[in-house]
C-alpha cells in the first residue's frame, strides 16, 4: 500500500461506497491523465471509459482548457456573483443560451448537477405563486429517476437502492411509469404501443391533477444513473405536448445527457423540444471544475421581477456560484466544440460503439446492450431469454469492471449494468480498444 492509499483509507469517506469493502481491498491511486488515458502511481496506463464519472469531454489535460484556466487564474480565482459581475460567467451564459434550445434565455449558476436540479425545483415552486396559481405545488417524476443527492433532488428521484433510506426526509411526488421498454411490466407488444400507454397514463393523471401540479421533471432519452434506461422515440415530445396542454412546467435534467453525449449538443434536440427549464452540469466544464446551470425561459424569469418589498427574489445561491475558473473552463470547452466541430465528428465513434454492442448483445449473459450516441449500458442476465437477473450478491458486473483494470480499462457498473461513457474526443480506434478490453474481461468472468 503506498502513502496515498494509506492516507485515503485513514481519512476519506468515499461517495456511494461501502467503506468496509473499500478498506479491505487494494485500491488504485491515479497520478495523472493524458487524453483518454489515466495513469496510476506505478505508471500503469488505463483507458478512461467512464469519462471520470461522465464529465470529461475533450480528454484529460486538454491544452486549450488548461491555458484558459491559467489565464483566468492569473487575473482572479473567484469573485462572487452576489452583487458583482465576472467576465467568464457572463460570456459563458451567452454561449449556453446559444447552444441550448431557443427560448431558454436566462442562466442561473450553481455548483453541480444536484444543485442545478435543486434550483429548478425551487424556481418551479416559487414561479406559480407569481403566475397566479399558488396552488400548483406538486411534482411529477419518472419511475427509476435519479437527479442527484441533495434533499430536493432525492425527493424527485426514486432509484430504490439509493433513495429508500431517506424517504421520511423527502417531499412526496407523483411517479409515472419508468419509460424503459426492456423493463416494463405493462402489457404492450411494441415500442409504439408502449409509448401510447405511457402518454395515456400521464394524460389521465394530468386531467385530474394538473391544477395542483407545478412541474414534471425528466431525464430525456436515457435515464443514466438508473442503469442506462432508454426511452421510446417520441417520449420527450409527447411529455412536452401534454405538460404544455395542461399548463405544467417541464424541467429537463440534461446533467448527464447534455453536451454531445447523445450525439447532439443536447438530448431535447432529438425531438425539437423546448422545455421550461434545463439543468446542466458534468460536461459543462468538460470535466475540469464543479459547475452547474439551470436555464429558464423569459416567462419564468420575468415572473420573479418586482420591487424589493414584493419579496419576489429567488432566494438561492452558493458561495461559488459562477466561479471564474469553472466558467473559463466551460467557455474554453464550448470553443473546442466549435473549432473542432465535435458534434459532426461523432458518427464514426458512435458506429464503432454500435458494432461492438451488436456483438456484445449476442453474448450468453448479456440481456440487453443498449446505446444512445456516445453512451451505453450493458445489462447482464443469468437467463437472457426470460430476463432473469443474476443474484445481486454475485456482483457480476462489478466483478467484470474490477477485472477490467487488469487490462488497463477503467469502467463502472450500476447494479448489473456496465456503463460505457467514453470522452467525446475518443477516436474510433480508442473506442475499439476500450470495448475489446471490456469484452476480454467479460469473457473471463462469464
Ligand atoms: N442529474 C443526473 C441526470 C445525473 O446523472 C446526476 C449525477 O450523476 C445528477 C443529476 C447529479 O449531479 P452531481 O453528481 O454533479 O450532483
Amino acid at each position: 500500500m503506498n502513502k496515498w492509499e494509506e492516507l485515503d483509507k485513514k481519512y476519506i469517506w468515499h461517495p456511494f461506497t461501502q467503506m468496509k469493502g473499500w478498506l479491505k481491498n487494494p485500491q488504485l491511486v491515479i497520478d495523472h491523465g493524458d487524453g483518454v488515458k489515466l495513469y496510476d502511481t506505478d505508471g500503469k496506463e488505463y483507458l478512461d471509459a467512464i469519462s471520470s464519472l461522465w464529465v470529461n469531454i475533450h480528454g484529460h489535460r486538454r491544452k486549450e482548457i488548461n491555458e484558459a484556466i491559467i489565464a483566468e487564474l492569473n487575473k482572479v480565482e473567484h469573485s462572487t456573483l452576489l452583487g458583482l459581475i465576472n467576465e467568464p460567467s457572463a460570456e459563458l451564459a451567452e454561449k449556453l443560451v446559444e447552444v441550448t434550445p431557443e427560448g431558454l434565455n436566462k442562466v442561473f449558476y450553481s455548483d453541480d448537477g444536484s444543485t442545478a436540479v435543486e434550483a429548478a425545483i425551487k424556481i418551479a415552486f416559487q414561479y406559480w405563486n407569481y403566475a397566479g396559481h399558488p396552488e400548483k405545488k406538486d411534482f411529477i417524476n419518472l419511475g427509476d429517476s435519479y437527479h442527484g443527492d441533495t434533499v430536493g433532488a432525492v425527493s424527485v428521484g426514486n432509484v430504490e437502492v439509493f433513495h429508500k433510506a431517506y424517504k421520511p426526509l423527502l417531499f412526496s411526488t407523483h411517479r409515472v411509469s419508468c419509460p424503459s421498454f426492456y423493463h416494463t411490466k405493462m402489457d404492450v407488444r411494441s415500442e409504439k404501443e408502449f409509448l401510447d400507454a405511457l402518454l395515456k397514463e400521464l394524460e389521465d393523471y394530468l386531467k385530474e391533477h394538473a391544477s395542483h401540479t407545478a412541474a414534471m421533471i425528466i431525464e430525456p432519452l436515457c435515464q443514466c444513473a438508473a442503469g442506462m434506461l432508454m426511452q421510446p422515440k417520441g417520449y420527450i415530445k409527447g411529455v412536452r405536448d401534454l405538460t404544455k396542454k395542461y399548463n405544467v412546467l417541464l424541467i429537463v435534467d440534461e446533467v448527464a445527457v447534455g453536451f454531445g453525449r447523445t450525439g447532439l449538443m443536447y438530448a431535447c434536440k432529438h425531438e425539437n423540444v423546448l422545455p421550461d427549464m434545463m439543468c446542466l452540469s458534468k460536461g459543462i466544464s468538460a470535466g475540469y471544475l464543479p459547475l452547474g446551470a439551470t436555464l429558464v425561459t423569459d416567462e419564468i424569469y420575468n415572473a420573479f421581477l418586482g420591487e424589493p418589498t414584493e419579496y419576489k427574489t429567488f432566494y438561492h445561491g452558493h458561495s461559488y456560484t459562477g466561479n471564474n475558473l469553472a466558467c473559463a473552463a466551460g467557455l474554453a470547452s464550448l470553443r473546442i466544440f466549435e473549432n473542432d466541430d465535435v458534434i459532426a465528428g461523432l458518427p464514426p465513434k458512435m458506429e464503432m460503439i454500435r458494432q461492438h454492442f451488436e456483438r456484445i448483445n449476442a453474448m450468453e449473459f448479456v440481456g440487453d446492450a443498449r446505446q444512445c450516441g456516445m453512451l451505453g449500458g450493458i445489462e447482464l442476465m443469468r437467463d437472457k431469454a426470460n430476463k432473469v437477473p443474476f443474484d445481486p450478491g454475485l456482483l457480476m458486473a462489478g466483478g467484470i469492471c474490477q477485472n477490467a483494470r487488469k487490462y488497463g480499462l477503467i469502467i463502472r457498473n450500476i447494479g448489473d449494468v456496465i456503463v460505457f461513457m467514453p470522452p467525446l474526443c475518443s477516436t474510433p480506434v480508442e473506442i475499439d480498444e476500450m470495448l475489446s478490453r471490456l469484452t476480454k474481461s467479460m469473457e473471463e468472468i462469464f
